[in-house]
């Protein structure tokens, strides 16, 4: 979909217009391609602090054939090992080596920061260091244009290994609608992948699959190797069969809120499948009201598809046998559910709620290796986003720190990486997928 304003900013007439008015001039984002390179040039690292990533990093890039070689030009990515902070003297050392390398990063660039969880610090001085980053970096976020991304992992000791899968994400064109945001890794095997097919041999469910975020989180789960069961209410039938017809993958139609759903698509996984490696809780609507005027069914009816059928059917996962072992359960939550919504009380509790139900569930499905993450969108671009009215829409695609609303895919790359193998050691996070968005930023 085009982004009218973003190409009128970047024409000859329109570079000249909003340059003198101030306007804003969205970033042409850079979005991944099956076959490049992971970065479109090298990588400046450094350090503050003990460093203790150091290794971790280098082997890293350089498996990733990225170049570490700073040749004064202008880097893709500038990554700052800020781990072993003991006091914010030390924060000194981050100022210093990211102020020059951040003004040479080209468009579409990457800021990483790598830290200690400020949970961890032996001393509220290093706790106070390692928090200092959360900061930092989402502003960095809000300062940088031209489609760059900041974002930050907390790594705790002993979870070097799962660094490699969200630092690559973070470095590609697969987080490009991903800023200002903390993810915290935990400690976990990290089993091989092939990196083009992450998901090869893998079997995905993505509930409300027919169209919108749901069509396009098949769509890239199958390009990334999966079999997708896509799944929708049987009214959706027809664009169902198109979208799974497109992936070679398989319809099943189903009411996520019926008494029976959960057994239904366990038995159908059973049978036709032989189990499922990841389960995406995406099927969501809206029934918008302001709180006083909201009737029961409203209510109802959208904590049934958004919150109570999620927690059914990952209940009816973990019970039986079919969610195999390293499983990945990703649910859908909103940025409604973070910042709240006039006129969604509704809508935003179910979406809150997904997020509580994820953090609540991690530990338990750490100890049978696998994952559950939530992903919160902002403002995705869909036909539903094109039916609002102008200035509404125009106002809401722009309040963000890359001044452009993200697309479907956007989403859907981030699910994708998620529900990778080697992202092992993501677990009860929730990210989100907003360019980060000023509201409950
Ligand atoms: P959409 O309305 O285009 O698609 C939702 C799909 O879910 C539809 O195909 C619908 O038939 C299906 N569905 C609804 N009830 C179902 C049920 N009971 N059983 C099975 N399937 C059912 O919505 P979308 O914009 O693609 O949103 C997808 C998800 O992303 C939702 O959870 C939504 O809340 C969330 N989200 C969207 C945005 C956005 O900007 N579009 C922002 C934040 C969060």
């Amino acid at each position: 979909m085009s982004d009218w304003y973003r190409d009128f900013a970047h024409s000859g007439i329109g570079t000249t217009i909003t340059k003198q008015l101030g306007l804003p001039r969205p970033g042409v984002l850079r979005r991944y391609e099956p076959g490049q390179p992971l970065l479109p040039g090298p990588a400046v690292v450094g350090s503050a602090g003990e460093g203790r990533l150091r290794e971790t990093l280098s082997a890293v890039l350089k498996d990733a054939g990225v170049s570490t070689d700073d040749d004064g030009g202008k880097p893709a990515a500038v990554i700052l090992d800020a781990t072993g902070l003991t006091g914010p003297a030390d924060l000194a050392a981050a100022h210093d080596f990211l102020a020059p390398a951040v003004k040479r990063l080209r468009p579409s660039g990457r800021v990483v920061v790598l830290g200690d969880p400020a949970s961890d610090a032996d001393s509220p001085a290093a706790a106070a260091a390692r928090q200092a980053l959360d900061g930092l970096v989402r502003s960095i976020g809000k300062e940088l244009r031209d489609g760059s991304t900041a974002n930050l992992l907390y790594v705790p000791a002993g979870a070097e290994a799962s660094v490699a899968s969200p630092l690559r994400f973070f470095l590609s064109g697969r987080s490009a609608y991903v800023d200002g945001q903390p993810v915290t890794l935990s400690t976990a095997e990290i089993p091989d992948q092939d990196d083009v097919r992450p998901l090869d041999g893998k079997v995905a469910v993505v509930t409300g699959a027919a169209r919108g975020i749901g069509a396009a989180i098949a769509k890239v789960m199958a390009r990334d190797g999966a079999h997708v069961v896509a799944v929708d209410i049987p009214a959706a039938g027809q664009s169902l069969a198109d979208v799974a017809n497109e992936i070679g993958g398989t319809a099943l139609q189903l009411d996520i809120t019926a008494p029976d759903a959960a057994q239904r698509l366990i038995a159908h996984l059973e049978e036709r499948h032989g189990g499922v490696d990841v389960v995406v809780h995406n099927a969501g609507i809206t029934r918008d009201k302001l709180l006083v005027n909201m009737d029961a069914a409203r209510w109802n009816s959208v904590m049934a598809v958004n919150l109570q059928a999620q927690l059914d059917i990952t209940q009816a996962l973990l019970e039986g046998d079919v969610f195999k072992p390293g499983g990945r359960v990703v649910a859908v939550s909103s940025q409604s559910g973070i910042a709240g919504n006039r006129g969604q009380t509704n809508y935003a509790a179910s979406k809150a709620g997904v997020i509580g139900m994820v953090r609540a569930w991690a530990p338990a499905f750490a100890e049978r290796g696998a994952t559950i993450n939530a992903v919160a969108p902002g403002f995705i671009v869909t036909e539903m986003t094109a039916q609002m009215p102008f200035g509404t829409r125009e106002v809401g695609a722009r309040l963000n720190s890359l001044q452009q609303g993200g697309l479907p895919v956007d989403v859907a790359e981030t699910i994708a990486w998620l529900s990778q193998p080697a992202s092992a050691g993501v677990n009860g996070q929730v990210v989100r997928v907003c360019g980060q968005s000023l509201l409950g930023a």
